[in-house]
């Protein structure tokens, strides 16, 4: 294994540009509208008979969380879940049309929203209409995202005997003041709970979503969530970077900007958790994701097989990913395309019989180059240039010839190390993984916009 290096909040600083989070590349702002069906076609086409990994986006949530920028819908009216789960039904059977087969899916994931709103009918329900539709492998990797405030160890037992069996909780923070402050209050005891309950059930996986950077945390109030997460030890932990951007997330206007912990706090802050999970015994995967050695993820790194799409670090490299429900992404063959946002855009579109596709992306064959260049650095955490030449046919150094100088900066901090023909990511430099990636991204240099987040 790897030795692991503390976070170098100097380090940070000085090499902390904004850029995107590379859940894709090129990344989604540079999808355009109008994308050919002809080109998804393609795509699907060229699946073959390979297993492949299915996303369902489930928008509802009961009650907006302040801080929220996914993509959701609150409602307390039901029915429009089932309404939802209608269009769902209609777009499965559009997309059974265009695909040439039954497909095995070897990695299904719910995400939100809150997919755990579902009540067990409804969850059923959706369940039973993708196995309608494709043959699930319920040994494979089955997750779901849940809220803790839908969540009780009888629900999760359900789940379980649904076929799930990796769990995501969002938990965030256990501050009384903080919660309240962001609209969403968890008791900490009843939501610890359900980490046993669902290790108990035989999930295999159980994951805990953390923020910082909210209205009212300090490195000491952090530090007090954190360690009574580490009393239930979940599998995994992502810590996220709250972004607070309330020109666009109008819910933000909540918060008074003057309760928002500066800069040098957040920083305090991620540099305990990070002392405190690898002293705790979990490895740092990258970015904001940790995992404990046993864990799958933790496997998947150390066996070259990581992978990053819009859900974050997953397991199983080079699976093609169907995304289907409102704002979904999918990535099949070297082409990304998206669904509508809006929920009546939805209904109407899969009414009509069309796939609610609004904008895509076909890669380049530079595209595809720089995709597997910065892939390899996010997951694979260093670049073998031979590979990148056999794969793609070009002389690596010739080619990036404009790129390479721009690591020298990199190498002098220490962030990563030369091998024969290549680099490495130092421990320090996985968290900043995604500036070292940057470097081979032509399409953010070339387009002068650059509106995405920083690491800290
Ligand atoms: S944080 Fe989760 S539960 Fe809260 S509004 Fe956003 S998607 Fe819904």
């Amino acid at each position: 294994m790897a030795k692991q290096t503390l976070f170098d909040t100097e380090l940070v600083k000085k090499h902390d540009r904004s850029g995107p989070r590379y859940t894709s590349y090129p990344a989604s702002p540079f999808f355009a509208e109008n994308y050919p069906m002809t080109s998804v076609d393609d795509a699907l086409s060229g699946i073959g008979d390979r297993p492949m990994s299915l996303y369902v986006h489930l928008p509802f949530c009961s009650a907006l969380c302040w801080y929220c920028g996914c993509h959701k819908s609150i409602t307390r009216d039901r029915q429009r879940i089932d309404q939802y789960l209608d269009d769902f039904e209609h777009e499965l059977k559009i997309m059974a049309d265009h695909l040439d087969r039954r497909h095995v899916v070897q990695q299904l994931h719910w995400g939100g929203g809150s997919p755990s709103y579902l009540d067990n009918e409804q969850a059923t329900r959706c369940f039973t209409l993708i196995q309608d539709y494709f043959d699930l492998d319920l040994d494979g990797e089955i997750s779901i995202e849940g809220d803790p405030r839908q969540l009780t160890p009888d629900r999760i037992e359900f789940l379980k005997k649904l076929g799930f069996n990796r769990l995501s909780l969002g938990l965030q923070d256990f501050d009384p003041k903080v919660q309240e402050t962001i609209n969403r209050i968890q008791p900490e005891e009843e939501t610890l709970a359900l980490i046993p309950a669902a290790r108990e059930v035989g999930m295999k996986s159980v994951s805990v979503d953390l923020i910082y950077g909210l209205p009212h945390q300090s490195k000491l109030s952090f530090d007090k969530t954190l360690a009574a997460v580490l009393r239930a030890r979940p599998d995994r932990l992502s810590v996220f970077n709250y972004a607070h951007i309330p020109s666009i997330i109008k819910s933000q206007r909540m918060f008074n900007e003057a309760d928002l912990p500066l800069a040098e706090e957040k920083l305090a802050i991620f540099q305990s958790v990070t002392e405190t999970l690898i002293a705790t015994g979990y490895r740092h995967i990258g970015m904001d994701h940790f995992a404990l050695q046993e864990d799958e993820l933790t496997e998947a790194l150390d066996q070259g097989r990581l992978q990053r799409n819009f859900q974050g670090y997953s397991t199983n490299a080079g699976l093609d990913l169907l995304a289907l429900g409102v704002s979904a992404i999918s990535y099949v063959q070297g082409h990304y395309w998206q669904n509508t946002k809006a929920l009546g855009a939805y209904r109407e579109t899969v009414a009509t019989g069309e796939l609610p596709i609004v904008k895509g992306l076909t890669c380049t064959p530079d595209d595809l180059v720089r995709h597997e260049v910065i892939m390899t650095i996010m997951c694979g955490m260093g670049l073998d240039y031979d590979t990148i030449e056999k794969n793609h046919g070009v002389a690596f150094t010739d080619y990036f010839a404009a790129e390479i100088p721009k690591l020298a900066d990199f190498f002098a901090d220490e962030l990563i190390s030369p091998r024969d023909r290549g680099f490495e990511v130092t421990p320090a430099g996985r968290f900043l993984v995604r500036n070292i990636a940057r470097v081979f991204d032509r399409r953010l240099d070339n387009s002068g916009r650059n509106t995405f987040s920083k690491v800290i």
